[in-house]
């Protein structure tokens, strides 16, 4: 799967706030946005005005960062969310959080996004008894998560897990981590997305 190669930390610059895509690096004083707010490159201290479509580009930028999407995948959510019932940022944004490497995340078994497509990716998800490998899979109500893996795996997926408990498990999941599994019980929320997001901005430059 193609993902953006470069490093995290200048995409956090670049959209000038903490995107969190280094797990629990991003909470220490070496973030680099904490010590270096200023947009990556040799402008970057260059506060310019953005322009309408600047800012709406921006705020398009932020979100593919923030789940690891790339331009083209981004563009079939928007596709989808446009067709379906509904506000079509808001489905946008529930496309991108029922992703199979954002459940795994929200569930807790791995420190960020990018972990999470990594156990995706290594064929320990399970979907309804079926492995996933798929990162992009969109989960669906009703369709129950199993991590298949065995020792000294499962064994960092408990510590890792037991490590980031004070990161709570949004409520359209229900998550049973002892024995590896979760199930959708329902549609995220706008509110479940929990990132300063302006979706409408998207909208606006799609519909250009
Ligand atoms: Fe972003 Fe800071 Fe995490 Fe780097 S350490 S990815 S700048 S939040």
């Amino acid at each position: 799967m193609a993902k953006n190669s470069g490093p995290s930390c200048r995409l956090c610059r670049r959209e000038g706030i903490k995107l969190f895509l280094k797990g629990p690096r991003c909470l220490g004083e070496k973030c680099a946005i904490t010590r270096r707010d200023y947009a990556p490159g040799q402008h970057g201290l260059i506060r310019k005005k953005e322009s309408n479509y600047g800012t709406q580009l921006r705020e398009k930028q932020k979100v593919k960062r923030i789940y690891g999407v790339l331009e083209r995948q981004f563009k079939h959510y928007f596709r989808i969310a446009e067709r379906a019932k509904g506000v079509t940022g808001v489905t946008l944004l529930q496309l991108l959080e029922r992703r199979l490497d954002n459940v795994v995340f929200r569930i807790n078994f791995a420190n960020s996004r990018a972990e999470a497509r990594e156990i995706v990716q290594h064929g320990f998800v399970y979907i309804n008894g079926k492995r996933v490998d798929r990162p992009s899979y969109t989960a669906k109500i009703g369709e129950e998560l199993t991590i298949k893996t065995k020792e000294p795996m499962a064994k960092r997926l408990t510590e890792l897990h037991e490590s980031l408990k004070d990161r709570a498990i949004p409520k359209w999941l229900e998550a049973d981590p002892k024995s590896f599994k979760a199930k959708i019980i329902a549609l995220p929320t706008r509110e479940d997305v929990g990132f300063p997001i302006q979706e409408q901005l998207i909208v606006e430059l799609y519909s250009k």
